[in-house]
Parts: C-alpha cells; sequence; structure tokens
C-alpha cells in the first residue's frame, strides 16, 4: 500500500494517525508504536510483542492478558 497524508503537529508534538491508516495496519487502541529515525525519515511501525519481564521478542505466549516469554514462564513456575 502507498499512502500520502499531511498533519500538523500540535503544540505538545502529537500527530494524528489517520484512521484509514490504523486500519490498514491493524493497530487498536493501545497499541505499542516502534518509531526510528532514519537519516531524515520517522519511520512508525506496529512494536512487536515483547516479554513484559524481559523484553525478548521469541518464544512468546499470553498469560492473564500479558505477553511473557518461555524462560521468564520457568522462573516464574520455580519461584
Ligand atoms: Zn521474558
Amino acid at each position: 500500500m502507498a499512502y500520502t497524508s499531511y498533519k500538523k503537529i500540535d503544540d505538545v508534538g502529537r500527530v494524528v494517525l489517520p484512521k484509514d491508516i490504523r486500519e490498514e495496519v491493524g493497530l487498536r487502541l493501545n497499541d505499542m508504536l516502534k518509531i526510528d529515525v532514519e537519516n531524515e525519515r520517522i519511520v512508525i511501525s506496529k512494536a512487536e510483542d515483547t516479554c513484559v519481564f524481559c523484553g525478548k521478542t521469541g518464544q512468546l505466549k499470553k498469560f492473564m492478558g500479558k505477553t511473557v516469554c518461555e524462560s521468564c514462564v520457568k522462573e516464574l513456575n520455580n519461584s
């Protein structure tokens, strides 16, 4: 998908992502975004799920609504 939109930055630096862009990439309320600066460009993408304890991105499970990796699940089971 190619899409161009022009938005003003407000007085505290906020920018609204248009609804059709949010829907196109599957962003929902409270999703975490990753913001990278590459040369002169600001690249915003949907953040990968990470373990709430250690921040790893692989071998993740949902536990009581939170994302936890397998090694932290083992640590929890041994405590
Ligand atoms: Zn972990």
